[in-house]
């Protein structure tokens, strides 16, 4: 019988054979190609983590195809490490790239208002328009408005959300630095889906690190609309090794589930009232507003061909990242980045004609309780046999009871899964 381990060892390392062989297979063909006298038009909106990996590996085909890139942002703050910034591990500087525009593509600072998938055309917030062959969307999340009476993700009295990579997290640790001794704050984590299913609890856990730091007295209080997380039995017992008992839990089904907020009073489902010095609502989420605008669904995600990436009912408009329902995969930066190589090659192999490629993923999440301790969860994932569902093939969690040097050497992982994955995309 093949064990856990030695089954993942073995998945990754045909993962890794895989996406080599397949990536060599479309250099070797593109090299003994002639360029095309008419190439088709590939726009990507979004340089994040889903677009900017496919920015890199598409750039690469500029024999067969005209790369376009579009976002909002000229610089990316990633969400990734930064409730390492909030609990003062790094600088935002680590977190903040320049898009990098020495690559095969044509690169546009503009806001895209929406798209007109039947005439091919994307649509700027100055009126301008460009037109597409292909095109790719992976611009990240949206909110989902009314959720919480009394609340808006608008209000600028409120500590910022900081979960879209919009750069206000100076703005939420000065809202943490005024916090005085035997404070008390409140964290509302979302139900699912949502972008990256642990970060609320990572985020507890940084904020008790500043404070901690600051050698003060807190209590953070996690109201929950969920009745678990994942790494639930890690995080808990971080907590209470590096924090005693400054961070509680309750749960949805405890009366966790916030459903008010008044004069800075919260109540939740059961009615349970609290005034904190600090209130951070995580809100709930769904896809980025692009889609629905677009009417490019009617429903919260995007729904696609998991193949190749089509937004089902939409010919030549390709989705990924956390925008997209895909399946059992979560919605992290490095499903993205999986999802995005599978989505470049099939992008090529159509262009040439070629045969679609079987998707495969990976997806690990690593998360911090405190400095050089971090502890992750990796999962692999293929489609279901009717081909229409990514489904999870395994998972793998940190042990509960790992030591100090493991921890350590897992926050180096950590540091180098970032650093790769940065350096690939923006380097
Ligand atoms: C606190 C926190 C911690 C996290 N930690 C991790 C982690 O440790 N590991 C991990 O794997 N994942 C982590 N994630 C999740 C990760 O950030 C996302 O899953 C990932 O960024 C998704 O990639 P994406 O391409 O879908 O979106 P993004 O990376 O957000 O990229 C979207 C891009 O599109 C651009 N854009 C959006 N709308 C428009 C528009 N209309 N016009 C032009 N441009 C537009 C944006 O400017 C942005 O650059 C974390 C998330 C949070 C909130």
């Amino acid at each position: 019988m093949v064990s856990n381990k030695n089954s993942k060892r073995l998945f990754l390392k045909n993962l890794k054979d895989f996406y080599l062989f397949s990536f060599l297979t479309q250099f070797f063909f593109i090299k003994n190609l002639k360029a095309k006298s008419v190439k088709p038009k590939v726009v990507i909106i979004g340089s994040g983590f889903g677009g900017g990996t496919c920015v890199k590996l598409l750039s690469k085909f500029s024999k067969i195809l005209d790369l376009h890139v579009i976002d909002k942002y000229e610089q990316i703050q990633t969400c990734p490490f930064s409730n390492l910034v909030i609990g003062n591990l790094i600088d935002t500087k680590y977190i903040t790239f320049n898009v990098n525009k020495n690559l095969e593509a044509k690169f546009y600072n503009s806001l895209v208002k929406y798209i007109n998938s039947e005439k091919k055309l994307i649509y700027f917030s100055d009126s301008s328009s460009m037109n597409y062959d292909f095109l790719i969307l992976s611009p990240g999340i949206g909110f989902k408005k009314n959720q919480i009476d009394g609340y808006s993700i608008e209000d600028k009295n409120l500590v910022p959300h900081c979960w879209a990579g919009d750069k206000n997290i100076l703005e939420f640790k000065k809202r943490l630095n005024d916090l005085e001794d035997s404070c008390n704050l409140i964290i509302s984590s979302p139900d699912y889906p949502y972008r990256c299913p642990p970060a609320p609890y990572e985020r507890a856990s940084m904020i008790a690190n500043y404070l901690k730091n600051k050698k003060i007295n807190f209590k953070i209080l996690i109201l929950d609309s969920k009745n678990s997380f994942t790494k639930k039995k890690i995080f808990m017992n971080e907590w209470k090794k590096n924090y005693g008992n400054s961070i509680e839990w309750i749960s949805k089904k405890d009366g966790g589930k916030v459903e008010n907020v008044k004069n800075g009073v919260v109540t939740t489902e059961n009615g349970l009232k609290f005034s904190p010095d600090l209130l951070h609502i995580i809100p709930n989420q769904k896809a980025s507003d692009l889609f629905n605008d677009s009417r490019l669904i009617t429903d919260d995600w995007c729904s696609i061909n998991p193949v190749n990436f089509e937004i089902n009912g939409h010919e030549d408009i390709y989705a990924l990242g956390d925008s997209v329902d895909a399946g059992d995969m979560p919605k992290s930066g490095f499903s993205a980045n999986s999802q995005a190589k599978m989505l470049s090659m099939n992008l090529v192999n159509k262009i040439l004609d070629k045969e679609y490629i079987d998707p495969v993923f990976l997806n690990t999440c690593y998360s911090f309780s405190s400095k050089e301790r971090a502890f992750s969860i990796t999962a692999w994932y293929k489609l279901n046999n009717q081909k229409n569902r990514i489904v999870s093939l395994g998972s793998k969690e940190s042990d509960l009871e790992a030591n100090s040097l493991v921890r350590l050497r897992e926050s180096k992982e950590a540091f180098d899964w970032y650093e790769n994955i940065t350096k690939m995309m923006y380097g």
